[in-house]
């Protein structure tokens, strides 16, 4: 069965998507912790961060290069954290490999 986040790529449910490439995916989180909480994922079903090969390092660069985009589209770039869980035991919920971007005020 596909994730949430799966459902989310192929637009079965809506999301708040505030950008998106061929590979990659950012948009509101759907319970914000900070005033700015976006989540960023390769539209690739890669589980988790331990999951991740060799052969989408280049994808997780990308990744990174729309946190960097994003922190400067949303004015944190002076103070942001990219936050990744990996696992049930870190609390990972959603079995699809997600970047919090967390900006601004904790809420
Ligand atoms: P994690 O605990 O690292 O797996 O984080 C999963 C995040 O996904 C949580 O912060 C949730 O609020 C968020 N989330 C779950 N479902 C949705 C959804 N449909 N749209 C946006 N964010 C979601």
């Amino acid at each position: 069965m596909s994730s949430v986040f799966k459902k989310i790529i192929d637009k079965e449910i809506p999301a708040e998507i505030v950008f998106e490439t061929e590979s990659v995916l950012c948009f509101k989180d759907i319970h914000p912790k900070a005033s700015l909480h976006l989540l960023i994922i390769p539209k690739k079903e890669i589980v988790d961060l331990q999951s991740v090969q060799k052969e989408d390092l280049f994808l997780i660069g990308e990744i990174i290069e729309v946190a960097q985009k994003m922190a400067k589209a949303f004015n944190v770039e002076e103070g942001y954290r990219l936050v990744v869980n990996n696992g049930p035991l870190s609390g990972q919920e959603v079995p699809h490999l997600h970047f919090h971007l967390l900006g601004g005020k904790p809420l």
